[in-house]
């Protein structure tokens, strides 16, 4: 099956991305929220997006004002998924509030409606029952600013038809999106999978003292070519985020190491307000990081 229309529930930071970057694509698109203020705040952020889109897409008024045709609003559940091919789900990373939004559409979107879930930490598996329909049920995992960093990775559980897993690795090429199709579930799909223990690494090396981060950024700049190290990385995910991590990894593992890797992003980054590019400063100085620039490399 070919889909047209698609739902996407939840319009936080990355479900308006989603809704957006599919209605530009031609899909009819209906955004699904809890309530109608949450949904007004989603459409403001839509005019914001049109910017991104004319700056990095080279997006023409034409293209924009026809996104804007194909996007509707519903706080509806019942209205929002009544004719949807695909149902995307980008609701909170909390388990027992996507296992009570799956029970509850599984009895109103129609028999023909694909369910996929953009959830980050956790596995389709642990939701497939509570969908009602687990053959139809995967994972379409999206990064944050879809429209540049523009991979979908497609992860579905042991279940997971064939066939839908192509439908949808199908949608993603449609939508603008470099499919990456995963053979089996793996938590974190394959870019955390990666970036993780790198991050990891990266800190570790920083609070056993073996080096400071611009001189480990460095080192694997200049060897593997890359244009950014693990702390500028860091930089651009938010201190918080990276501190949050940590801290669980900490209290799994129970490592002396990450554990002064917290304290250090605690006090001497968090506690000075310096959460990354987004404030200004973390472990560079932003908008024109000392790593930008060639003499860097020298
Ligand atoms: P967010 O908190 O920004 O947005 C969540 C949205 O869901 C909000 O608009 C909220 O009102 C709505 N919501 C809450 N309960 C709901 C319900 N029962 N039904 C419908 N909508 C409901 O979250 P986010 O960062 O956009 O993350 C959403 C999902 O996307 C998570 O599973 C997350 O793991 C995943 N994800 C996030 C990122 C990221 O960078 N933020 C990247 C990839 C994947």
């Amino acid at each position: 099956m070919t889909y047209k229309n698609v739902t996407v529930a939840g319009s936080g930071v990355l479900g308006y991305q989603i809704a957006f970057q599919a209605a530009y694509h031609g899909f009819n698109v209906i955004v699904y929220d809890i309530s109608d203020e949450v949904l007004e705040q989603a459409k403001s952020k839509f005019n914001w997006m049109c910017k991104a889109f004319r700056k990095d897409l080279r997006a023409t008024q034409e293209q924009l004002d026809t996104t804007f045709d194909n996007l509707s609003y519903t706080s509806d559940l019942a209205e929002a998924v009544k004719d949807a091919d695909l149902m995307i789900e980008a609701i909170p990373e909390i388990p027992e509030i996507k296992v009570e939004f799956y029970e509850k559409l599984a009895n109103l979107a129609p028999e023909k409606t694909v369910f996929a879930t953009n959830t980050s930490t956790l596995l389709p598996s642990q939701f497939a029952e509570s969908t009602g329909r687990p053959a139809q049920f995967l994972a379409l995992h999206f990064a944050n600013k879809i429209w540049m960093h523009n991979v979908a990775e497609i992860m579905g559980h042991p279940r997971t038809d064939p066939k839908v897993f192509d439908e949808v690795v199908a949608f993603a090429t449609n939508i603008g999106m470099v499919p990456m199709p995963l053979y089996k579930e793996q938590p974190g799909y394959i870019m955390n999978s990666l970036l993780a223990p790198f991050i990891d690494a990266g800190l570790q090396l920083l609070a056993k003292e073996v080096a400071d981060p611009h001189t480990i950024d460095k080192t694997w700049m200049i060897v593997t070519g890359a244009p950014v190290g693990p702390f500028g990385i860091l930089d651009t995910i938010g201190i918080n985020t990276a501190y949050n991590i940590t801290k669980m990894s900490a209290e799994r593992t129970q490592s002396p190491v990450r554990f002064k890797a917290v304290k250090y992003l605690k006090e001497q980054l968090i506690d000075q307000n310096k959460l990354g590019a987004a404030t200004g400063e973390g472990f560079y100085s932003y908008p024109n990081p000392a790593y930008m620039n060639p003499d860097f490399l020298k």
